[in-house]
């Protein structure tokens, strides 16, 4: 079984990333920087795409521990603000990770925008760099459109207005299980680990 470090200190999304890879099987052994003994430092995600930010933090916690790294980088992009908030989706309030000011301000951004025009995407990519710098590249999007008013309690960030294509329910309605299997994060990782 491979070592891979995931560059991230967020347990939900160590759990969630576990869970993906366990179910296609994969035998990578997933880490989080927080369980490595080496004091890793944070790097600003400064690139103007997903995949760009998700290349800085993997190969960042590569030169900084030498294993292999897996990072992703997501968020959601709105029809009506031109694809943002995009990149910039966990600081969109102002401070970063303020998920219930980024919903906020988000639903105040498109409360005019008509039913037709509120389409919207949640969009991950994701980055596997090993030590000798080889890199396998993933991505994965998932379509739908935006409520006016918040359902749902699951998930976190943007999911209690997302409303994917084909359902009629939020994915924070959804089950954890139920997510993964349409979200854009399970994509990218379920086309990433096809690829090992
Ligand atoms: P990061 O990729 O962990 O930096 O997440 C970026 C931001 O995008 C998060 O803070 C959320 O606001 C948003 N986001 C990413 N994935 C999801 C999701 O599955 N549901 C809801 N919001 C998400």
């Amino acid at each position: 079984m491979s070592k891979v470090v995931l560059a991230s200190r967020n347990q939900k999304k160590i759990v969630e990333v576990r869970r993906i890879l366990a179910e296609v099987g994969s035998t990578i052994e997933l880490l989080g920087l927080d369980d490595l003994d080496i004091d890793v430092e944070d790097v600003p995600e400064t690139g103007a795409t997903f995949m760009e930010n998700a290349l800085i933090k993997a190969r960042s916690v590569v030169e900084q521990t030498g294993f292999a790294a897996l990072a992703d980088d997501s968020g959601l992009v709105v029809d009506a603000l031109n694809g943002m908030p995009g990149v910039l989706s966990a600081r969109w309030a102002g401070r970063h990770g303020d998920d219930d000011a980024n919903l906020e301000l988000v639903i105040n951004q498109i409360s005019d925008v008509p039913d037709e025009r509120r389409g919207g995407g949640f969009v991950c990519a994701v980055a596997l760099v090993r030590p000798g710098g080889v890199v396998i590249e993933s991505e994965g999007i998932v379509r739908g459109r935006l409520l006016r008013e918040p359902a749902g309690e699951n998930g976190f960030g943007y999911d209690p207005i997302f409303v994917p294509d084909g359902y009629t329910v939020t994915t924070a309605q959804m089950s954890a299980a139920e997510k993964d299997s349409l979200s854009h994060r399970g994509r990218a990782l379920r086309a990433l680990a096809a690829q090992l």
